[in-house]
């Protein structure tokens, strides 16, 4: 507490062995100490232990990392070229990979996934910078032609500071997608982690440097919602907030926006995602999309695919294979070679999660398997399914943010795209079937961002996401991120005679 605590710490993983982790906040390319010296722990879910502190910004440090993003946007990012913007996140993206190993093995640290699946997101994220370094000098805008009088351009810039708030499921996935377009426009941002997962974001910070970031462009700050979150999104000179988390947490976002400067917003948000099985479906297939939907991760995904819909001609033979499936999970030490599924973040998501499998056996939902945790030591929870679940249990309404998924059975085509659409949230929805129009027609009617088709959860940093109705605003990843950090300017050149006189 007292500002003594050291900027660097070591710190070990079985994978990546002992490495120095920056503990203070990423201000101008330099990790410094909070104003008020404070520092909070990071817990490793796995055992409960403390893996060390990091420094806590608040109030005062949000504004000195605004003034940083401000300084860095007026001066010498403003005066980058396009060209050079990309060659710096595309370095980004090299060191990502080049450094793959160690971030990996931070993430799975911090957040208990398991190293392989965090390998895989250091992968994603790698790929992701480089995309958008691609895109920041193919920025463009048009002439419009309104008459012999007049010369018109239209331009697209960038928005200028832009806080970034991210959560702690995909900690440094969630980074480049905040980072990678923002940047590519031409923008500076202020980006706070999540308070349980701080240590692959100051790492990563690290490389910010190293690739040639002048100092403001990225600022990367550790600290709480309530405190440092809530004063990005109500700053007078941030300009843009970009949000991933709760949906309640993103209503309060938005007033924070309405309450102080208006700043844009955009919001990706929970999600409640049908995923829906056709007798005519490749039942083996569909058997390990529907596992891979829910439990990757450990269900600890905005568009997990939670509320589980089986027709009833192969519902029986469904439950009975996706139960031996999803029971060859290995669950447990993330660092262990086969390990699938690791702890749940916090004490906090495992006290939630348990509350809601103690309301779905209340309600009379049947466990099919799990309902348990897992061990005494570390947030494990067993995969759980439900069966026998009704549209009113609080179980298919709410999102339980863990391994835990309602299966039900359904009749006709019809009835399941109403059912599916029976939810304020629209993120995700998958349809399994061998039948193209089946496919089409209900992908086409599903109200939700995403919709995949014999698959499930698979990402790509070409293709938007984003959120129908209560699951968010605006579109992340592909073409459609610019669009979050640019905005339209209209020059209009007068050319003929003054039009009064
Ligand atoms: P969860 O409940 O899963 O932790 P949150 O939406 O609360 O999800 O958190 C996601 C991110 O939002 C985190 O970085 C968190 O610190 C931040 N956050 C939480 N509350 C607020 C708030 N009131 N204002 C701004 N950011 C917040």
């Amino acid at each position: 507490m007292s500002g003594d605590h050291p900027l660097s710490v070591t710190v070990e993983t079985p994978t990546a062995g002992k490495y120095e982790q920056p503990t203070g906040l990423f201000i101008n390319n330099e990790f410094v100490k909070a104003q008020d010296g404070k520092t909070f722990e990071v817990i490793n879910p796995t055992d409960e232990s403390v893996t060390c502190s990091v420094y806590e910004a608040t109030e005062k440090d949000v504004d000195i990392a605004v003034s940083a993003a401000r300084k860095a946007f007026e001066g010498p990012w403003r005066k980058e070229t396009p060209e050079n913007r990309g060659k710096v996140l595309v370095k980004l993206a090299d060191l990502f990979e080049k450094n793959l190993d160690l971030l990996a093995s931070v993430e799975a640290l911090d957040n208990g996934k398991a190293v392989s699946m965090a390998k895989v997101d250091i992968g994603m994220a790698a790929g992701c910078l480089r995309y958008y370094g691609g895109w920041a000098d193919k920025i463009e805008g048009k002439v419009t032609d309104t008459g012999p009088d007049t010369f018109n351009y239209i331009k697209k810039e960038p928005i200028g500071v832009c806080g970034q708030i991210i959560p702690w499921n995909f900690p440094l996935l969630m980074w480049s997608w905040k980072i990678g377009p923002a940047i590519a426009c031409g923008n500076t941002v202020v980006l706070k982690t999540a308070e349980q997962t701080p240590l692959g974001g100051l790492v990563a910070a690290k490389l910010v440097k190293e690739a040639g970031f002048p100092p403001g462009v990225i600022n990367v700050i550790s600290g709480f919602g309530k405190t440092a979150g809530a004063a990005i999104a109500s700053h007078m000179d941030v300009d843009k907030v970009a949000f991933t988390g709760s949906t309640v947490t993103g209503r309060t976002i938005l007033k924070a926006s309405a309450g102080s400067n208006l700043k844009k917003v955009t919001l990706e948000l929970g999600g409640k995602s049908p995923n829906i099985v056709f007798d005519d479906a490749d039942i083996d297939n569909a058997i390990s999309w529907v596992n891979f939907g829910i439990f990757f991760n450990h269900g600890q995904c905005c568009c997990a695919g939670s509320r589980i819909y089986v027709q009833e001609g192969i519902y029986d033979e469904f439950i009975k294979r996706f139960k031996e499936r999803a029971q060859k999970n290995v669950v447990g030490d993330p660092f262990a070679k086969d390990t699938f599924q690791g702890p749940q973040v916090s004490q906090l998501q495992f006290d939630r999660i348990m509350g809601y499998i103690k309301a779905g056996k209340e309600a009379g939902a049947k466990v099919e398997i799990g309902g348990n945790r897992k061990g005494d030591k570390g947030y494990f929870i067993e995969p759980t399914i439900f069966s026998n679940v009704t549209e009113d249990m609080k179980i298919m309404q709410e999102e339980i943010f863990g391994p835990v998924c309602s299966i039900s059975k359904f009749k006709t085509k019809d009835e399941v795209i109403a059912t599916g659409n029976k939810t304020t949230y629209g993120l995700a929805a998958a349809v399994h079937t061998r039948n193209l129009n089946t496919a089409i027609e209900v992908s086409n009617a599903l109200k939700a961002g995403t919709v995949w088709v014999n698959t499930y959860n698979t990402l790509h940093h070409q293709m938007p996401f984003g959120g129908y109705k209560e699951s968010g605003q605006g579109r992340e990843l592909g073409e459609a991120a610019l669009d979050n950090y640019t905005q339209t300017k209209t020059v209009s050149i007068r050319l003929g005679d003054a039009l009064f006189g």
